[in-house]
């Protein structure tokens, strides 16, 4: 009986799984580590705890695993996309892990964007231009932390350090490249332009790998420390957007993952890379012959969170009562209300947003209240709203990649099934729930099964990941939402500047 480990190096932990060929859980350890952020645009971490937090929880989960009577296999990545740590020559960190969320970079951003060169370099590596990428965070260090600056060795991503440590060789994944801003994704290589806006040589960049690649010959002490044998093959795998996909089953093209947790994403498949002229998608790799496609918004289950925080008095104090959850009796209200919310339309911008307009600016609003209005329809329009954000990166996506057929759905949002509905009607497409908790980890572990031979292709993911239910999209909805989302459309570009305003007051 054989196992994988899939380990998902992510923001607020790592997580290790071990499953089974049939994709079922044998053992799961989740190890978090904090946040340090030393200045309001600052999100760090500490590289080396990482690492710990990922060989323990490989060595927990190996022990327990091992115990049943199984054999490890292999153990495959996927992690986080967009850190930076600039390493010296013996490997040490000379900075904290700069991650995603870290926006110290946003005037570097702003001026590539607003520049042609800018508009050069994401239709060459796929990567929004962003305060997130590697290279805005990179060309920052320059001028900011010169003395670091001049020191590193290499400028790399915590997979990259994790593996270093382990195998003593710098590679990164075709994915986590394709996420930097500085990889040329059509020729696989690092891209002069991007590599001078940042200052930097490739030689200062890891070798780009395949992200099937096998890495062997583990050193001994962590060999030793994790219990695991000489010749078992690690395999690089992949970011874990692209792995969120492979392991909700949306591989193939047309089909669609939704994820809407704290945050959310829509993300397809496509065979090619395809950027956007008008920049709103992101084009990442999965595998040479796969690409995913999509954007991430910022304001995902968050603002329903902020809804409940603010608003929910009532429903924490009833759900108190009576041992229910306060989202689902907001739920429960919004339920009473039919599609459109009677004209009270949502934009959803409580934190700025990313895809598709990538305005860090831009501002939540309440359009058209009347005096029937009530908290419920409030509740409705917010949920609406939340779906017209991502169905307006949809539509992006749409017009570059073709038609959306099948959407699947994940994060904490489809325990709702009046939110997974708003979502299938405003889309008019099928959605499925995924029966796939952990989708990430099990994507690594799909990915290792097929470097190892063990399956013959990515698509058998199929086998492994259980549809729990359609939801079908209701025609008479659609038509409602169809006209109450132009409009939303043109209320972003009317208010645009007008956010601005607000923002010093
Ligand atoms: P994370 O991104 O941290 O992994 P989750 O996937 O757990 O988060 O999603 C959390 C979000 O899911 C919450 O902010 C909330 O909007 C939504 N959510 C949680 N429970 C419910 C529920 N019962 N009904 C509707 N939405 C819910």
């Amino acid at each position: 009986m054989n196992y994988l480990i899939g380990v998902d190096i992510g923001t607020t932990s790592t997580k290790s799984i071990a499953f089974d060929l049939q994709g079922n859980i044998l053992a799961r350890r989740n190890i978090g580590y904090a946040l340090i952020s030393s200045e309001p645009s600052y999100s760090e971490q500490d590289p080396e705890e990482i690492f710990k937090a990922v060989v323990d929880s490989i060595r927990d989960v190996a022990l327990e695993t091992g115990r049943k009577g199984y054999d490890l296999s292999g153990i495959a990545f996927s992690s986080a996309m967009h850190s930076v740590i600039a390493v010296d020559k013996h490997g040490k960190p000379l900075t904290n892990s700069i991650i995603w969320a870290d926006t110290r970079s946003r005037n570097y951003a702003a001026d590539l964007k607003s520049s042609g060169l800018g508009h050069e370099i994401y239709m060459k590596t796929g990567t929004p231009i962003h305060p997130m990428s590697p290279l805005c965070k990179i060309a920052w260090m320059r001028d900011n932390l010169a003395e670091i600056y001049s020191k590193a060795y290499k400028f790399i991503s915590i997979k990259e350090y994790v593996l270093y440590k382990l195998f003593g060789e710098y590679v990164i994944d075709y994915s986590i490249a394709s996420a930097t801003g500085l990889f040329d994704i059509y020729n696989l290589e690092w891209d002069r332009k991007a590599l001078d806006f940042a200052g930097i040589d490739a030689i200062k960049l890891s070798r780009p790998v395949d992200t099937m690649h096998k890495m062997l010959g583990l050193r001994d002490d962590y060999r030793e420390y994790m219990g695991i044998a000489a010749d078992i093959p690690f395999i690089v795998g992949a970011s874990d957007g692209c792995l969120a996909n492979l392991g909700t089953n949306a591989i193939r093209p047309g089909e669609a993952a939704v994820t809407i947790g704290t945050s959310g994403a829509i993300r397809v498949i496509s065979d090619k890379p395809l950027n956007d002229e008008e920049e709103r998608i992101f084009s990442y790799i999965l595998t040479e012959d796969r690409f995913v496609l999509g954007g991430p918004v910022n304001n995902g289950g968050i603002v329903l969170r902020w809804f409940r925080d603010n608003f929910g008095d009532m429903e924490a104090l009833q759900g108190k009562e009576s041992n229910e959850d306060p989202y689902d009796l907001l739920i429960d209200k919004a339920e009473k209300i039919s599609a459109g919310s009677d004209g009270l339309i949502f934009l959803p911008y409580l934190l700025g947003e990313r895809a598709p307009h990538w305005d860090a600016n831009s501002k939540g609003v309440y359009f058209g209240i009347n005096i029937k209005h009530s908290k419920a329809h409030f509740l409705r329009a917010l949920l609406e709203g939340v779906i017209y954000g991502i169905y307006d990166v949809g539509r992006a996506l749409v017009e570059t990649t073709g038609d959306i057929h099948r959407i699947y759905a994940t994060g904490g949002f489809v325990r709702s099934e009046l939110w997974v509905q708003i979502l299938a009607d405003i889309f008019n497409k099928e959605v499925a729930i995924a029966e796939s908790f952990e989708s990430s980890c099990l994507g690594a572990a799909v990915l290792g099964m097929k470097s190892l031979n063990m399956i013959d292709s990515i698509d058998e993911v199929e086998k492994l990941v259980p549809v729990s239910k359609i939801f079908y999209p209701d025609g008479a909805n659609h038509q409602m939402y169809s006209k109450l989302f132009k409009i939303y459309e043109r209320l972003y570009g009317k208010l645009k500047d007008e956010f601005l305003n607000v923002e010093d007051l």
